[in-house]
């Protein structure tokens, strides 16, 4: 029985690695990747002439599409109508298709849909196959954390910033004050994951592509009644688009660039000892480290799955920021 459970928590924290194709117009760029297969991925390093392998549930090169690399994921939406609480992130360094893989690209297409809308048209499907024995309610908030400062970015009312984290023993983890919105078709999502897009967007302008240099997370909460016996479960599922990963030269950058820079790699470094410690079973796991782990407490460990989606940059340049992101990878996989 022990077996079975130390078996369940290792395999509730899935890595998964995603390596971006060369973007249109750079054809003739050299390549870090040397070599894709199944779960494994080597990297060619030119100045050391070796290669470095690193191993992960799974490997998605260059042309993997959006649908193959959600194909993993459809039991976990299974399993947050069934009460879990379902963790799925995207990290790597900026420019290494983290939105993509969670939005998709800026022109969306049937096929280039990203994680967030197959995951949540599965859980209306999925719900609605159920509806006569299970009656579900569905609704979604949307965040962003930048400079560890929670922001609801569904806001109407003008109170964006600085919103509390609670925990109540009655909702669990909770950010009351963030706007929740009820939601039963995928077109809704669509809608205000649009509103969210430009409330970060409306930053962006004014301070430079914030959005590569905060953390998103559009969470959606799952009510569920069981029609005979009355009973209700809860779960809830968070898809999290990280603030990019790679790291700022200390040297050249100064004042709010670097305080959010210092801001970023503490988050991610929180991240990263929370999922490690988890899965070293530790018996202390360090969740008040930073705003983003305290977040997603209820989501990280004990019955909660966690899915990361780590992504690299193919080209020559990106080669220390490759490394140091397989680094992260392998230490929580
Ligand atoms: P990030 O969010 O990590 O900064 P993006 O998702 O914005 O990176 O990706 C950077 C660029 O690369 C975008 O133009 C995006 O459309 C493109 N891109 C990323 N991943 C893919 C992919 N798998 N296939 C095609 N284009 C991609
Ligand atoms: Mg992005």
């Amino acid at each position: 029985k022990l077996y079975n459970q130390v078996q369940d928590l290792k395999g509730s924290i899935r890595v998964y690695c995603r390596v971006r194709p060369f973007l249109p117009g750079q054809k003739s760029v050299m390549t870090t990747v040397d070599h894709i297969e199944d779960s494994t991925i080597s990297i060619a390093n030119p100045s050391k002439l070796g290669r470095k392998s690193f191993t992960f549930n799974k490997v998605f090169g260059p042309s993997a599409s959006q649908e193959e690399v959600f194909g993993d994921t459809q039991p976990l939406i299974r399993s947050v109508l069934d009460g879990y609480n379902v963790c799925i992130f995207a990290y790597g360094q900026t420019g290494s298709g983290k939105t993509f893989t969670m939005m998709g690209p800026n022109e969306l297409t049937e096929e280039s849909l990203g994680v967030n809308y197959r995951a949540l048209s599965d859980l209306f499907h999925l719900s609605s196959v159920r509806k006569e024995t299970f009656s579900y309610s569905i609704s979604v908030q949307m965040l962003e954390i930048y400079n560890e400062q929670v922001r609801d970015l569904l806001a109407t009312n003008g109170q964006t910033s600085r919103l509390e984290i609670r925990n109540s023993s009655q909702d669990g983890i909770n950010v009351p004050e963030a706007t929740l919105v009820p939601v039963s078709t995928t077109s809704d999502v669509i809608h205000l994951m649009n509103i969210g897009q430009k409330n970060r967007a409306v930053s962006a302008t004014a301070m430079n592509d914030r959005s590569s240099r905060s953390h998103s997370c559009l969470t959606v909460h799952v009510q569920g009644k069981d029609l005979t016996s009355g009973a209700t479960l809860r779960g809830s599922m968070h898809l999290v688009d990280l603030a990019g990963s790679e790291r700022v030269d200390k040297s050249e950058v100064t004042g709010d660039r670097l305080k959010e820079a210092q801001h970023i790699n503490k988050s991610l470094s929180a991240l990263g000892d929370v999922i490690a410690s988890l899965s070293q079973k530790n018996n202390h796991i360090p969740y008040r480290n930073s705003k983003l782990t305290q977040l997603l407490q209820d989501a990280l460990g004990g019955q909660a799955k966690t899915l990361m989606f780590v992504h690299i940059s193919p080209e020559q340049e990106a080669l220390g920021e490759t490394l140091s992101t397989l680094k992260f990878a392998e230490r929580v996989a």
